[in-house]
Order: structure tokens, then C-alpha cells, then sequence
């Protein structure tokens, strides 16, 4: 898991997102309402969310959470297989978050369905860079390294589930090998290879493993975790510190392009035109 910081929606998407949330809290105002019916109205009203603005909203957490590639990331395990909206706080415990911009990510079904009955607080990582609150354990598995953290990797199962701590190890020696490749490639003065390995790194599945090595790699104090391999290739390539940050900026003005796009096609009510 890492830090997946989200771009601005355009306005009429969001002001779209505001005015469903605050017709979800009217209906929902009644103290006398019971939970269940609570849960039947929130339920009802994402349910009936189907118009562009959902389009838009989808194009722009896809994009947050892939690599722009067409391959979809999940936020939470970082694995191919995102195809849903998630709420970071399920909208069954917090209604009143059901529509709100900043709780909503693209993930995989299984981080989203396993979390539905789970603890509400977890790491949001739009808003706050997860590697603050956990690390990775040489298992491949996540650990909390506070409280928010512990009860993130306890309510995402992906995060210590035993098929994936071994994809993250692996993970862990592919990228290894590939700025080893990144870096013959470049002593050759092969800059097209060179682009090949990078991108391999950066559009591969588990870049939250990569952001980890990188987080090592900055903390004299943790490189001890980092193999000596990875060490050389990044003192030999520092550009190679930047890459994450650099990539994902891009690709969130892909995503800005793709929502604006999609935004132009939204007409605007007449009772809500400028005069
Ligand atoms: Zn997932």
C-alpha cells in the first residue's frame, strides 16, 4: 500500500457529489430513522449514481491507482485487479461519507468486500502516505507500525495474506534484477532499453514495494534493509529516487485530460446555469 494522492475533480463532477451527499444527509436527518433503514437509503442512493459524473469519477481513481496503463490497480494491494469504487470508510458506517470525494478509491473486489464489516479506521491513502504507519516485514507481509496502521493491515486481508506476501517478495527481487537491466542498459548507452526496464518497474504490479525500497534507501538507519545489489544500482543511478514521484505526476495529468474530457459531456441543468 502507498501513497495515492488524488487529483481535483472538475467542478460540476463535484458539485454533483455534494449535492447527492447533502440529499443522503436530509434523508437520513430523522433521529426516529432506524439503522437498517439508514443502510436501505444510503444503499438505494449509490445504487441510483449511474450518471456521467460516476464516469468521471471512475476515469479519475482509475487513474490515481493505475499506472495509466489499462491494467487496474487496487490501492489497498496493489495487485491488477481493481474494478470497483471502494469507500475508505464503508459507506454502512459512515453515510455520511458515502459521496464525498476523498473516501472513494479504486480497489479490487476482495479489499473491498473485506472490509465491509471490519473497524472503519484505516489508513486513507489519498490523504496521508501509508509507509508512515507501516512497514514491510522481510515475510512480504505489512506491518502496522502504529495503531492506524495495525488495524489497516487487521481490516485489508491482502495486506498479510500469505499468496500475497509471497508475490510481494518476489516483487521485491524482480525489481532488484530490472535496475540492474536499467543500469547495464544505460552504462551501454542504451536509452531505449534503459526506458524499457524503468517503465517494467513502474507499471508492474507492487509499486508499493518499490516506494518501500526507496523509503529504506533515503533512512540511513533502514538500509541495512536493502540488498546491496539494489544499493550499488541506486548510488550508481540516482535518478532512479525520483522515478515514482515523477511518473505519478504525469499520469495524474493524463487522468485530468481523460476527466475533463468526459466532464464536457455533462450537461449542465438549465436551473443551474450563469446567467
Ligand atoms: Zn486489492
Amino acid at each position: 500500500m502507498r501513497h495515492h494522492p488524488q487529483a481535483a475533480l472538475p467542478p460540476l463532477v463535484l458539485d454533483d457529489l455534494n449535492d447527492r451527499q447533502s440529499k443522503l444527509n436530509r434523508s437520513l436527518a430523522d433521529k426516529r430513522t432506524t439503522d437498517e433503514t439508514r443502510k436501505a437509503r444510503t444503499d438505494r442512493a449509490w445504487a441510483r449514481w449511474k450518471s456521467k459524473s460516476r464516469k468521471c469519477v471512475e476515469a479519475q481513481l482509475k487513474c490515481s491507482a493505475s499506472a495509466g496503463q489499462p491494467r487496474e490497480r487496487c490501492v489497498y494491494c496493489e495487485s491488477d485487479g481493481g474494478s470497483t469504487i471502494d469507500h475508505v470508510e464503508p459507506r454502512a458506517k459512515t453515510p455520511a461519507k458515502t459521496f464525498v470525494w476523498d473516501n472513494l478509491v479504486w480497489a479490487c473486489s476482495p479489499c473491498n468486500q473485506g472490509k465491509l464489516d471490519k473497524p472503519a479506521s484505516i489508513v486513507n491513502p489519498t490523504k496521508t502516505d501509508p509507509l508512515g504507519h507501516m512497514m514491510l516485514s522481510s515475510t512480504g507481509a505489512w506491518v502496522g507500525l502504529d495503531p492506524l496502521g495495525d488495524n489497516t493491515v487487521k481490516t485489508v486481508r491482502a495486506l498479510d495474506e500469505q499468496a500475497m506476501n509471497r508475490a510481494r517478495l518476489d516483487a521485491l527481487v524482480t525489481h532488484e534484477l530490472m535496475l540492474l537491466k536499467y543500469c547495464q542498459a544505460i552504462a551501454r548507452g542504451d536509452e531505449r532499453e534503459a526506458d524499457i526496464w524503468k517503465r517494467a518497474v513502474l507499471e508492474g504490479p507492487f509499486t508499493d514495494v518499490f516506494a518501500a525500497t526507496i523509503r529504506r534507501y533515503r533512512d540511513p538507519v533502514l538500509q541495512v534493509f536493502v540488498s546491496r545489489a539494489t544499493m550499488k544500482a541506486i548510488a550508481s543511478r540516482p535518478e532512479i529516487l525520483d522515478w515514482l514521484d515523477v511518473h505519478d505526476r504525469a499520469r495524474r495529468t493524463t487522468g485530468d485530460a481523460e476527466v475533463a474530457r468526459l466532464a464536457s459531456k455533462i450537461r449542465v441543468p438549465k436551473s443551474n446555469r450563469r446567467r
